[in-house]
């Protein structure tokens, strides 16, 4: 892995405290929560709140924000920017209620049926998606955003966890062990509740046939590759048009921007179109739970 500067980056990114915590919100409030409707899923903008360590190490509580949200109005009267932050908070609310009556949502399925999922096992994978070096450039941005500044937004969450899931198809406890290592918001309730959503097993999960395209994902919430040019500087040179799926590219456009698959920048680690073919064909021989 690169080099990381680490008190630099960590220093850079966050001011941890009740001091900074409150900066944070306050911040959030006075620039960015009236674009969280849409903005929140955009991981090249800086429209989400990132209280999430704070709250994660008590220097700010769900109750501060959700009252310094309303003011003195009713949720009725709020925008919808704000009202879907609140309702973000209250996912929150939702996995702790779930890992207090259900403690065992750490390790074990919540949907038993998926205990017979036949998983893979492949170290060599897991390592390169830990790296941030699948080949899928938004995949390994978000894996070294998390590497780099101990933060990665919700929406590349998502899109690393269905990748490892579904396209690698290894164990969601592997991402969640990795991502216990490594976010600074690393949160027993959240991260199981979250990582069992996107496999498909947990409760009110995704469906697992939702299989998230990096490379569609990546057009529509990184149109521009600002998020991917900023944690894989070897496709900075590229195109809107390639900075999602190098693979595609003419040799004459890699060439021009510097890249060279299989040396700079890896070959996809899979192929999309078939590891999500092997990933519903698992899916569907689960019989019903018994
Ligand atoms: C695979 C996976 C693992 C995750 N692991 C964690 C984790 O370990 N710790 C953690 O705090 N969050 C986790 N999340 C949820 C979510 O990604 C983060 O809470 C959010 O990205 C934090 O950034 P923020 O504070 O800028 O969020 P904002 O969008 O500003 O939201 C404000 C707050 O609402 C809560 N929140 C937002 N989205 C969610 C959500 N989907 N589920 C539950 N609460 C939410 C958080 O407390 C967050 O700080 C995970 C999500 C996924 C898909």
């Amino acid at each position: 892995m690169p080099d990381v500067n680490w008190y630099g980056e960590i220093a850079e990114t966050w001011a941890p405290g009740e001091d900074g915590a409150r900066a944070r919100l306050d911040s959030f409030l006075s620039s960015a929560i009236e674009h969280y409707e849409d903005g929140r899923n955009r991981p090249d903008r800086n429209y989400v709140s990132r209280l999430s360590p704070h709250m994660r190490f008590g220097e700010i509580s769900p109750n501060q924000a959700w009252y310094a949200v309303l003011g003195d109005r009713s949720v009725d009267q709020i925008a919808s920017g704000p009202d879907r932050f609140l309702s973000e908070l209250g996912w929150r609310e939702f996995s702790y209620n779930l890992l207090y009556h259900e403690p065992s949502i750490t390790s074990r399925n919540l949907q038993r049926k998926f205990d017979r999922f036949p998983w893979r096992s492949d170290d060599a994978a897991l390592t390169r998606w830990q790296r941030g070096e699948t080949g899928m450039p938004i995949v390994d941005a978000a894996m070294r955003e998390l590497w780099r500044t101990g933060y990665m937004h919700n929406r590349p969450r998502m899109i690393v966890a269905s990748f490892l899931v579904k396209n690698l198809m290894l164990h969601w406890h592997n991402g969640a062990a990795w991502f216990w290592d490594t976010l600074l918001d690393a949160d027993l309730a959240n991260n199981s509740a979250s990582w069992q959503w996107v496999a498909g097993c947990g409760a009110d999960a995704a469906p697992y046939f939702r299989i998230f395209n990096p490379v569609l994902q990546g057009k529509k919430f990184d149109p521009e590759g600002i998020y991917v040019r900023r944690y894989v500087p070897e496709l900075a040179q590229l195109p809107n048009k390639h900075i999602h799926s190098p693979w595609e590219a003419p040799p004459e456009v890699l060439h021009a921007a510097g890249v060279s698959l299989g040396d700079n920048y890896p070959q996809p680690i899979v192929s999309l179109k078939s590891s999500r073919q092997r990933a519903l064909a698992a899916f569907k021989s689960l019989s019903p739970a018994r």
